[in-house]
């Protein structure tokens, strides 16, 4: 799966009118019941148990009156090791119950919450459910969406992780994994696909061919009115879907769209020498998608921002092409050979974000991938592995499924990868892609785990692989390398020594290779691969090869970026930054110094104001446009958090010169202004507000800036959370662009007006409305907090702790967690607001879910009041 994109640009604004109702009023408005997850332990035992012959599905959608419930009907094949032994089938927001298991009815009231008991089995089974089953609107199951736009309805089915059980009754475990046949009836003029090829029968009936054997968390099915484009490569069928609304921009960008997919099957095939084996490839963009993508077998379903409506910059156009490759390497990496329980998530998304970063930087025309990497996505990881829920890569058990969901996080995709990008340097990259190919032959078709892996691995290299895994996969958090120098009177280095340091919590040293680079005048003049080894030196490791070399303006440890770790600057290096960092030639080095900077500002070891006066300097100068984008980011988010109340305003008043610096630099018309565009009005102040009304009223749009329906919502909401929109502009902006991604925007506003009574029926949606959509939640919770509003937003402060408890019980788990997270007062920067959250979290029955997302956000609390002092006293010794 490819988490939601990270940065504020490019994630979807939400929300059809909390009120119009439009794509919701349509969806039932029920609240999910909690119902228990599926335990590691029950899994282990109904694996022993049970093998899975066959899914055979059909599924009823055409009922147009019933816009609620649509017919499931399944038939599993299955072999008991232990005849008469009981077991159970999953399902869930199930009515009208009739399950027939060998002949025999089973009694529909034995279902409680998600298990329905199958008692007696014999040697061979054949088990029939059928049932209404739930549509969602939450992205969970098999979602149904009304196009604000024109009124065109669409599904898809969204089984992760344990939610195949709301399409069809299953076994829903990864390691009961069988061939899945599929057939649907939907209202004629509909298309349909599902994992297997299809045959149109009649019309409105859609028969798919059988699909080698797959677990139920990877299956899914697309119907509506959607847009198709096909194409052929290498004997594999490639098509790609659309809501009809969108089709003019899906044709514009086909091209560029099938060139990815097709060098990335070229360059698979060449690695993993097994090919790619669930025969057709279509790839789906669908709305109101919680993740970034999800990689069904046969059948990527992608969120549709992907599908691009408005002028994006080479940073959003290789994200895309990084997701395409993503979730093409979960093929082999999760489809071909599965985890065989979530504990090893890592198999699947480690392997599939290395694999989309390495592949997309080397076949594609996004070469600066692995930039992007360095900033925003390890950025991702570092933060997530110094929480109080870090956790290592490959945890030693997950105790269920739901817990499972947790881990998405920016350990198991960015510092898996990191560690994967280690251990290719580390063993050789020949050896690594023959452990590979050795692993996919063994257990094609079949699960896997870390123990295999390894062994797999073992047949091509003589390293230490156990050894490794222990320090690097087994144990949690992130260590810092920091240069020590020294230098003789003629300007070279009399000694270089890298120190690394572990958290007090977290001892582990861990060996690296990696490089380390000596610049001057901007360029490299220097470099040297070194092997870090504990081992040996206990964490001291003299560098002998740079001693007597002409020391440079800067000493970069981790250049190249092979390794996973903090960096830190050697002192007079750091001091001259400003200075330096502009002058840089290498994209990939600028995005390291960026990243120990923006990390060194998060530990409380540099001032907020230091960034800012960096970002001043060296921002206007950046040419790679995601550095930018992700530096600008964390560098509001920063300012908002870390700067106390009264010096916010002129720190933001410094980014917002510094992103118009960069506009004047930028040929007009080009991606870098548009990029510019966007981060001076991330950053814009009062002082900037009638510079925006005249972009947005067209009487001084900045020459050759097109603003176009991206680049208004983005003023207009940064307008709104000023206090210079109204309803009505709100209103006339979305009749002006009635789409999806208008009607999110739309809320995004509302519920950011510093408005007492727009505040109010905000927050009251958000807890109380259940008929919300996932995006329509996540758009108003996303728009509702702002730095400048803290007097106005204070009284909610104190209902988060109250009320999010009661949401996490009557909300689904895709809802809990963006919601929990977006709407947390992470601007009220107060001891008081840190007392509420621990208050919160030491209560019992708290959600796994909420607890994790407030334990995280009560520690970057704390960081953002150690941030706060340690500004006040650079203040107060200036
Ligand atoms: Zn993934």
């Amino acid at each position: 799966m490819g988490p939601a994109a990270l940065t504020t640009d490019t994630t979807p604004a939400i929300v059809a009118r909390a009120t119009d109702g439009l794509g919701t009023a349509s969806i039932i408005g029920a609240y999910a019941r909690s119902v228990p997850s599926l335990t590691r332990e029950e899994a282990a035992e109904r694996a022993d148990l049970l093998v899975v012959r066959e899914y055979d599905i059909d599924l009823d959608v055409t009922g147009a009156a019933d816009t609620t419930h649509f017919g499931s009907t399944v038939r599993i094949q299955f072999s008991c090791r232990r005849p008469g032994a009981t077991t159970f089938v999953e399902l869930k927001e199930a009515t009208g119950v009739e399950a027939v298991l060998n002949g025999r009815r089973l009694d529909p009231a034995s279902l409680v919450d998600n298990r329905l008991p199958l008692p007696g089995l014999a040697a061979e089974n054949e088990l029939v459910v059928r049932a209404s089953m739930a549509y969602s609107n939450t992205g969970e199951g098999l979602h149904r969406f009304t196009d604000p736009g024109d009124g065109a309805v669409y599904l898809y089915g969204q089984s992760f992780l344990d939610d195949a059980q709301r399409i069809f009754a299953c076994f829903d475990q990864a390691d009961l994994k069988a061939p899945v046949t599929m057939a649907v009836s939907a209202p004629p003029g509909w298309e349909v696909a599902a994992n297997g090829p299809a045959t149109r029968t009649a019309n409105g009936r859609w028969e798919f061919a059988p699909t080698p054997p797959i677990p139920p968390y990877l299956v899914s099915l697309l119907a509506g009115a959607y847009h198709v484009r096909a194409d052929e490569h290498d004997g594999i069928p490639l098509r790609l879907f659309c809501r009809r609304s969108l089709a003019a921009h899906l044709d514009k960008d086909l091209q560029e769209i099938f060139d990815v997919t097709r060098a990335c099957f070229d360059r698979y095939h060449e690695m993993f020498g097994v090919r790619y084996p669930f025969g057709k490839y279509d790839q789906a963009f669908v709305p109101e998608f919680n993740a970034g993508a999800m990689e069904n077998a046969g059948l990527v379903t992608f969120r549709d921002e992907y599908v691009f409506r408005s002028s994006v910059t080479v940073a959003e156009r290789q994200e895309r092409a990084q997701v395409i490759a993503h979730e093409m390497a979960h093929m082999w990496f999760g489809n071909l050979v599965t985890m065989r329980w979530w504990d090893d998530l890592w198999l699947n998304e480690s392997f599939a974000e290395y694999m989309g970063y390495r592949v997309v930087a080397e076949v594609t025309q996004f070469h600066g991938a692995w930039t992007e990497f360095a900033v925003g996505r390890k950025g991702w990881g570092y933060a997530a592995d110094q929480r109080p829920s870090t956790h290592p890569v490959a945890p030693e058990s997950v105790p269920d499924a739901g817990l499972a969901l947790l881990n998405f996080d920016g350990i198991s995709y960015a510092k898996g990868a990191a560690v994967l990008r280690q251990l290719a340097e580390w063993i050789g990259d020949e050896a690594f892609l023959a452990g590979l190919r050795h692993h996919f032959t063994r257990h094609a078709y079949g699960n896997a785990t870390l123990d295999d892996l390894l062994t797999s691995l073992g047949t091509a290299t003589s390293r230490d692989l156990r050894g490794w895994a222990d320090a690097w996969l087994r144990r949690a958090e992130v260590n810092t390398l920091r240069p020590h120098v020294t230098r003789d009177a003629d300007g070279r280095y009399a000694s270089v020594t890298v120190e690394q340091t572990a958290p007090p919590a977290h001892p582990t040293l861990r060996p690296h290779r990696l490089g380390i680079g000596v610049y001057s005048g901007g360029s490299l003049r220097h470099r040297v691969l070194v092997d870090l080894d504990p081992a040996v030196d206990a964490g001291r490791t003299a560098v002998a090869e740079l001693a007597g070399v002409e020391a440079g303006e800067l000493l970069l440890v981790n250049d190249g970026d092979l390794a996973y770790a903090k960096i830190r600057l050697d002192e007079p290096d750091r001091a001259g930054l400003p200075r330096i960092l502009p002058s840089i030639v290498d994209p990939l080095a600028r995005a390291l110094l960026w990243s120990s900077v923006l990390d060194s500002v998060r530990d409380a070891e540099v001032p907020v104001g230091e960034l800012v006066a960096l970002c001043a300097a060296a921002l206007p100068a950046e040419t790679e446009l995601a550095t930018f984008r992700d530096v600008v980011t964390a560098t509001v988010r920063a300012v908002d958090q870390y700067c106390p109340p009264e010096a916010q305003a002129a720190a933001r008043g410094a980014l917002a010169r510094a992103g118009l610096a960069a506009m004047v630099r930028a040929e007009p018309g080009s991606e870098r202004q548009l990029a510019a565009a966007r981060g001076y009005v991330a950053c814009a102040g009062e002082d900037d507000a009638s510079q925006l009304r005249g972009w947005l009223d067209d009487s001084s749009p900045p020459p050759g800036l097109r603003m176009d329906e991206e680049l208004r919502w983005h003023v207009l909401l940064r307008l709104a959370a000023l206090g210079h929109v109204d309803e009505a502009e709100i209103d006339a902006e979305y009749e002006r662009d009635r789409s999806a991604q208008g009607a999110e925007h739309a809320a995004t506003c509302r519920a950011a007006r510093p408005d007492p009574a727009a505040k109010a029926d905000v927050w009251r949606a958000i807890i109380e409305d259940g008929s919300l959509s996932n995006r329509i939640a996540l758009a108003l919770a996303s728009g509702f907090w702002q730095p400048n509003q803290g007097e106005l937003t204070r009284p909610y402060v104190s209902r988060y702790f109250e009320q999010m408890p009661g949401l996490a019980a009557r909300r689904t788990p895709a809802v809990v967690f963006d919601v929990a997270r977006t709407a947390f007062p992470a601007y009220s920067v107060e001891p008081e607001t840190l007392a509420a959250a621990e208050r919160l979290l030491s209560t019992p029955d708290v959600s796994p879910t909420l607890h994790r997302v407030v334990v995280d956000l009560a520690d970057e609390l704390r960081r953002a009041l150690a941030a706060r002092r340690l500004g006040a006293g650079h203040a107060a010794a200036g």
